[in-house]
């Protein structure tokens, strides 16, 4: 097959965790708990349910391709216009868009070493070239990655707060970045797990845009707001950039019952409290635990926790597994001594702990 670019070759497919039955039935165990793909442990909230079975009998009809109720629901709360917001698929759709729209075979994308693995294969499969700039203490190194971009370059990717290492940029350190960035090269600023960021620490993203039309706030449902699988995202921009993307998605991308829990869910302060307070308890649990074995361990501001085994880690996941405890290895992103936990529910963490402190006390 003669394919867009060598990129596309050479390209491995995004290794997303495993459906817990299948892991289930691969390793002849049941009751087994997931915590592996930073997913809400809360499941669907009330208003979402409640608008989705709403939805129900709309379904013979094609969704709204615009997106017009969501959009108007987010304008509002970002204080926004709906021509600066696009919805997507889940966020991921709308990065690989970007790099459709704007990035061409042999430009350079610029992003830091343990990011999120979309960015290596969106600038492998668009044929760009990848400079990835080595993490300072397991996160970005803004003024490497200032210093990395050259006329070459064409986009920098930025995740904050960072997947797999939940590390966290401040507002002085970002505003500084940013202010280094030519005007021709776009910059995604990626706030999947922002909303888990105390609203005192959280950058303010949206203020910037005014200023920095080359900069792109990427979002989505699939966290804080619990509907990963429905797969709504969105971004933020100058209304420039987000026509020529909106010329290029594909119309019907988000679908109705997608479009529907995500406008209930935005207006669901309940749930997204209960989920940023649950997931702040539990993470204190696991630092807690950590200290106390002496388990280093990197500062989360997200929604999972990354330790470090100073060893290769593969046993002790294979061994957590056997408990029915699934979590995340990341030798996939350079981190082979690592394992990133999501945090879930009270009792799932303490069985998750109990067994991880289990398997070590094994000398496993
Ligand atoms: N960005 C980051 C940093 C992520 O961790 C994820 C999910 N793993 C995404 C984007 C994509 O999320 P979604 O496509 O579900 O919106």
């Amino acid at each position: 097959l003669a394919l867009a670019n060598a990129g596309v070759e050479k390209l491995h497919p995004y290794q997303p965790g495993k459906p817990v039955e299948e892991l289930e039935r691969e390793l002849g165990i049941s009751n087994s708990i997931k915590l592996a793909s930073n997913e809400n442990p809360l499941g669907l909230g009330a208003k979402a349910r409640a608008a989705i079975e709403r939805a129900l009998p709309e379904l013979a009809r094609y969704p709204d391709a615009n997106g017009f109720a969501l959009k108007s629901a987010l304008a509002e709360k970002l204080a926004v216009n709906t021509d600066q917001l696009i919805l997507g698929n889940g966020s991921n759709e709308l990065i690989d868009l970007v790099y459709h729209t704007f990035v061409s075979a042999g430009q350079q994308v610029v992003y830091s070493q343990y990011t999120f693995i979309v960015y290596a294969l969106a600038t492998q499969g668009h044929g760009a070239e990848a400079v990835v700039v080595p993490a300072k203490d397991l996160g970005h190194d803004l003024d490497a990655m200032a210093a990395a971009i050259t006329e070459r370059t064409k986009l920098v990717c930025i995740t904050n707060p960072n997947n797999p290492t939940g590390t966290f940029l401040t507002k002085a350190q970002l505003s500084a970045f940013l202010a280094n960035v030519p005007s021709q090269v776009l910059v995604i600023l990626d706030e999947a797990y922002t909303e888990y960021v105390a609203e005192d620490e959280r950058h303010p993203s949206i203020d910037w845009l005014a200023q920095y039309p080359n900069l792109i706030v990427s979002r989505t449902f699939s966290k804080a707001y619990g509907l990963a699988g429905l797969r709504v995202g969105y971004m933020v921009a100058h209304p420039e950039l987000i026509s020529v993307l909106n010329r290029v998605r594909e119309p019907f991308n988000c679908n109705s019952l997608a479009l529907a829990a995500a406008e209930a869910a935005l207006g669901d302060t309940e749930y997204l409290n209960e989920a940023v307070g649950l997931n702040q308890r539990e993470m204190a649990r696991y630092e807690a635990f950590f200290e106390s074995q002496g388990i280093s361990y990197v500062k989360s501001r997200a929604n999972f926790i990354t330790l470090d085994l100073k060893r290769d880690a593969t046993p002790v996941y294979d061994a957590l597994l056997r408990e029915g405890v699934i979590v995340r290895p990341i030798a996939g992103y350079g981190l082979p001594t690592c394992l990133r936990i999501s945090i879930g529910l009270e009792q799932e963490n303490q069985r998750c702990i109990e067994a991880l402190a289990k398997v070590l006390s094994q000398g496993v």
